[in-house]
C-alpha cells in the first residue's frame, strides 16, 4: 500500500469522483480514499444479478438540466444520455381512510429528467476514469494532522494505515467529518460550526424500489404516480427504465417509525400499492429498500436527530480553502448553486479540484 501521494481526495461519492477526474487531467499523483465497499455513496441502485446492471435507484434520480449547468455539461463530456420522467395519464391519490383512492391528472416538474441507465451511470463513467490503484476502498479517515508541510491521514483499514499528502480534497459529509475526523486543530471552531450545521440533503429518507415484470399500470392509462396522506409511502412516481428492460416504481415512506421491522414496512407497501393499483401490484419479482438514516457513513447523529432541511448556500469561509489552500472541501453540500444535489457534487468536487490546482501551478 501507498504511504504518500500529492493529493489525497476523501469520499467516492460523485464530488470525490469529479474531483479525482479534473485532477487526473494533469499529472500529479492522486489518491482516491473510500471508506464504503463500493463508490457512488448517496448514489446507489438495485443491480441485475447476473449483468450487474443498474435496474432501479435506491439513492437520487432526477436532475433539472434546464437549471443545472453542471449536470448538463458532464453528461456530454462522459456521453450519458436524458430521457423524460414518466408522466401520461393520471395519478392515485390516497388520502383518506375508508375512502376508495380516486384518479387525478397532477402536474410534473418544469425541466425534472432522468439518466439513461440511472445516475449511477456518472458514477460508472467517472470511475473508469481512475487507474484501479487510484481507488483505495474500506479506507476510512479517522484523523488528519500536519507534519512537516504535509498533512498525515490515519485510516481505519484492516492495517490502520498513514498516508502523508500534500493537499487534500474532503467530498465526505460536512457533519459526519465533522463527527467523525479528529483534526488535531487544524480546522477553527467555528468552520466545526458551519460544517455541523449544513444538513447532508436526503439522509434520513428510506427510498423503495419495486420491480415489475410488466408496467401493469401504464397498461391501465395511469401514470404510476401516488400522492398518499396514508402511507407508508408519500409519494410514488414511475421508475421504468428508458429502453423498457426494467419495469418499476420507486417511493419514499413517508411515516418510517410506525413500522418496528422491514417485514411490517414491506407488507403495508405491498398493501398500500394493491389498494391504488389493484391485485396486479401484488405480483413484484423484488422490492428492495434503502433506510439512508441506518448508513453511518452518510447520515451523521445530526441528520438523524433534527428535522430535514434543504442544505443553504454555506458561507464562503468553507470552500476557500485551508492552509494555504492545501486542504479542500467538496462535497455536494458546499456547493455555489443547488446544493445538496448531484448538480451541486459535480459543482463543488470540481471546484475544490481547480482551486487546488490554480494553487499549485
Ligand atoms: C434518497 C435520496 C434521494 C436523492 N434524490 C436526489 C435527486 O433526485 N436529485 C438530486 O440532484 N439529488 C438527489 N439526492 C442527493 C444526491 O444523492 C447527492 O447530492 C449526491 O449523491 C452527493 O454526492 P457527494 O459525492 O457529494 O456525497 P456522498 O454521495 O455522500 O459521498 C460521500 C462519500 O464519502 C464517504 N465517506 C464518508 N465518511 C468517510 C470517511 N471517514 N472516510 C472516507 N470516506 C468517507 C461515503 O462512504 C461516501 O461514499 C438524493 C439523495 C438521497 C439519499
Amino acid at each position: 500500500m501507498k504511504s504518500a501521494c500529492e493529493i489525497a481526495v476523501i469520499g467516492g461519492g460523485l464530488s470525490g469522483l469529479a474531483a479525482a477526474s479534473v485532477l487526473n487531467e494533469t499529472k500529479k499523483d492522486v489518491l482516491l480514499l473510500e471508506a464504503a465497499p463500493r463508490l457512488g455513496g448517496r448514489i446507489h441502485s438495485v443491480s441485475h444479478p447476473e449483468t450487474g446492471k443498474p435496474m432501479a435507484d435506491l439513492g437520487p434520480t432526477w436532475v433539472w438540466p434546464p437549471y443545472q449547468p453542471s449536470i448538463s455539461k458532464w453528461l456530454e463530456i462522459l456521453g450519458l444520455e436524458l430521457f423524460p420522467q414518466y408522466e401520461t395519464g393520471p395519478a392515485v391519490l390516497d388520502l383518506q381512510v375508508g375512502v376508495s383512492p380516486r384518479h387525478q391528472p397532477l402536474p410534473g416538474q418544469q425541466g425534472m429528467a432522468r439518466i439513461a441507465n440511472g445516475p449511477r451511470a456518472l458514477i460508472d463513467a467517472l470511475s473508469t476514469q481512475l487507474m484501479p490503484e487510484q481507488v483505495k476502498l474500506h479506507h476510512k479517515l479517522l484523523s488528519v494532522s500536519r507534519k512537516s508541510g504535509q498533512f498525515v491521514l490515519k485510516l481505519e483499514d484492516p492495517d490502520d494505515v498513514e498516508i502523508t499528502a500534500t493537499s487534500v480534497i474532503v467530498c465526505a459529509p460536512l457533519r459526519l467529518m465533522a463527527q467523525d475526523v479528529d483534526w488535531n486543530g487544524l480546522l477553527d471552531a467555528q468552520t466545526l460550526a458551519i460544517m455541523r450545521a449544513a444538513p447532508t440533503w436526503m439522509v434520513a429518507q428510506t427510498k423503495v424500489s419495486i420491480l415489475y415484470g410488466r408496467p401493469f399500470w401504464r397498461e391501465q392509462g395511469l401514470s404510476g404516480r401516488i400522492a398518499s396522506h396514508l402511507g407508508p409511502l408519500s409519494e410514488v412516481h414511475d421508475h421504468c427504465s428508458s429502453d423498457g428492460e426494467f419495469s418499476a416504481l420507486f417511493g419514499f415512506v413517508g411515516w418510517p417509525d410506525r413500522y418496528s421491522d422491514q417485514d411490517q414496512l414491506r407488507a403495508a407497501i405491498e398493501e398500500q400499492l394493491v389498494r391504488c393499483f389493484g391485485a396486479q401490484a401484488s405480483n413484484f419479482d423484488r422490492m428492495e429498500i434503502q433506510d439512508w438514516s441506518a448508513d453511518p457513513l452518510i447520515c451523521s447523529n445530526l441528520d438523524r436527530e433534527t428535522s430535514a432541511q434543504h442544505p443553504q448556500v454555506l458561507p464562503s469561509v468553507i470552500k476557500n480553502g485551508f492552509h494555504q489552500n492545501q486542504l479542500q472541501f467538496g462535497v455536494a453540500e458546499t456547493a455555489n448553486d443547488h446544493p445538496g444535489l448531484i448538480d451541486g457534487a459535480l459543482e463543488a468536487g470540481e471546484r475544490a479540484a481547480r482551486r487546488l490546482l490554480s494553487n499549485s501551478v
